[in-house]
C-alpha cells in the first residue's frame, strides 16, 4: 500500500471524531489496545504482546500512544507516526498501566476500552484506575465504523473481487475423489495468491457437511452428484475482509436440491432488493426469510440473514430480527440465506454496500449453481 492508499483509508481526523465521540458519550478517555479499533483510528496494525500497547484519547486533551520500547520502530513506521500523537514508549521495568494513570487526570470516572482487549489487560487497567467505571468501546466506535468512508468501499471491493477470482477458480480444483481437506489447502493458496495478506476461513462442505453452515474441513471424499458449499474468506493488506459463498456440484445434483435452490437464489435477490437508505436490517432479513418460509423451507434457514464487514469479518450491523437502526449509506454487511433441509444444503452470500439510493454489490461471481464435469 503506498502512503497515498493509507492516508485515505486511515485519515488523520478519524483521532478528533474519537475524541468528540467520547465527551459526547460522557466518557473520560477511550483505551484501544492492538485490534481493529486503533487500526481503524491510526493505521496501525500493531501486534497483540503481553507488552501493553495502548492508545489513549482522552474527551480533552493530547491523544498519545504508549508503546512497549521494543515495538517503538514499527509504531515510528506505522501511520500512527505521521499523525499529531506523542509516543510515549516504556521500558521492560516500567509499570505501563501505571504510565497510563499518570497521565490522565486524577479521579477519572469513566473509561472505555477496546472491545478486543485483553481480560488481564482490563483487569489492571481496574487495578490502575480503582475509581473508574469500565465501558466497552464499541458502544462508540461502532458509530463510527459502520458508516464506510469511499475508500473504504473501495477496499472492500478489491477484496469482493480477489475472492470472485478464488472462486472462478474452484471448478478446476473439484475432482472426483478428493477430499474437503485437500480442496480447501488449494483454496487457502488461492486466497493468498489472488492478493489477500492472510487466509481468515475456508467452508467446504460436501454432501450432507453442507447442511452444516459451519462445517469444518473434513478428510470426506467428495462423490459426484453431492452439492458443494463454498464459504471463503480472508484480509487483504489494506485490512479490510472478503466473505463469499456459491455451490458447486460434481455432476447432476438431486432434483429436490434444484427446486430450493431456486427459491434460495429468489430470497437472496429479495434481501439484496430490500437495500437501501432508512430501510431496517430485520426487513432485509424478512425479506428473505419470507420467501424461504413461503415455500415451505423456513424451519431450515436456521441463521440470521447477514453481517457487517469492514476490517472485522463479522461487525456491525448485524442482518437480523430485532434490528431495527435504520441502514445509512456506507454501511457494508453479508446477505447470506441458506437452506439446510440435509442430506445436502446451500448458501448464497455477497457482501453489499448500501447506497445513496439503493445497494452496490460487491460480489459479482455467477450466483447459479457451478456444476463440474
Ligand atoms: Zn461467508
Ligand atoms: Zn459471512
Ligand atoms: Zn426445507
Amino acid at each position: 500500500m503506498g502512503t497515498d492508499v493509507t492516508t485515505r483509508l486511515y485519515p488523520r481526523e478519524r483521532l478528533g471524531r474519537v475524541q468528540q465521540a467520547a465527551g459526547r458519550a460522557g466518557l473520560d478517555a477511550v483505551l484501544l489496545t492492538p485490534g481493529p479499533d486503533l487500526r481503524y483510528v491510526t493505521g496501525y496494525d500493531a501486534k497483540q504482546l503481553e507488552r501493553l500497547t495502548c492508545l489513549v484519547v482522552p474527551a480533552s486533551g493530547d491523544p498519545f500512544l504508549v508503546v512497549p520500547r521494543l515495538e517503538l520502530p514499527a509504531a515510528q513506521a506505522s501511520p500512527a507516526g505521521g499523525l499529531d500523537v506523542e509516543l510515549v514508549p516504556w521500558d521492560e521495568t516500567d509499570d505501563p498501566y501505571a504510565l497510563v494513570a499518570s497521565r490522565l487526570p486524577r479521579g477519572i470516572g469513566r473509561v472505555a476500552l477496546a472491545d478486543r482487549m485483553w481480560a488481564v489487560m482490563a483487569l489492571r487497567f481496574r487495578a490502575a484506575l480503582p475509581g473508574a467505571e469500565q465501558v466497552p468501546a464499541g458502544d462508540v466506535m461502532r458509530e463510527l465504523r459502520m458508516r464506510k468512508s469511499a475508500a473504504e468501499v473501495e477496499a472492500l471491493r478489491e477484496a469482493g473481487e480477489a475472492i470472485d477470482r478464488v472462486h472462478r477458480r474452484v471448478p478446476e480444483l473439484l475432482k472426483p475423489g478428493r477430499t474437503e481437506r485437500e480442496v480447501g489447502r488449494d483454496i487457502a493458496d488461492l486466497i493468498l495468491a489472488e492478493g489477500h495478506a492472510t487466509v481468515e476461513f475456508v467452508i467446504v462442505g460436501s454432501g450432507p457437511n453442507g447442511a452444516n453452515p459451519h462445517a469444518e474441513l473434513s478428510d470426506r471424499v467428495i462423490r459426484p452428484g453431492e452439492p458443494i458449499v463454498v464459504d471463503i474468506g480472508g484480509a487483504m493488506p489494506s485490512g479490510y475482509c472478503s466473505d463469499a459463498t456459491r455451490n458447486y456440484c460434481i455432476g447432476a445434483p438431486p432434483e429436490d436440491y434444484l427446486a430450493y435452490y431456486r427459491v434460495l437464489q429468489e430470497a437472496q435477490q429479495a434481501a439484496c432488493d430490500a437495500v437501501r437508505p432508512g430501510a431496517t436490517p430485520e426487513a432485509v432479513d424478512a425479506a428473505a426469510r419470507d420467501v424461504i418460509a413461503a415455500a415451505g423451507h423456513g424451519e431450515h434457514f436456521f441463521h440470521r440473514t447477514g453481517h457487517g464487514i469492514g476490517l472485522e469479518g463479522h461487525e456491525d450491523p448485524y442482518i437480523v430480527a430485532g434490528n431495527t437502526e435504520p441502514l445509512q449509506p456506507g454501511m457494508a454487511f453479508s446477505v447470506e440465506p441458506g437452506i439446510y433441509p440435509g442430506p445436502h444444503g446451500a448458501r448464497i452470500e455477497d457482501i453489499v454496500v448500501c447506497t445513496d439510493d439503493g445497494y452496490e454489490r460487491l460480489n459479482n461471481v455467477t450466483r447459479d449453481l457451478v456444476v463440474v464435469g
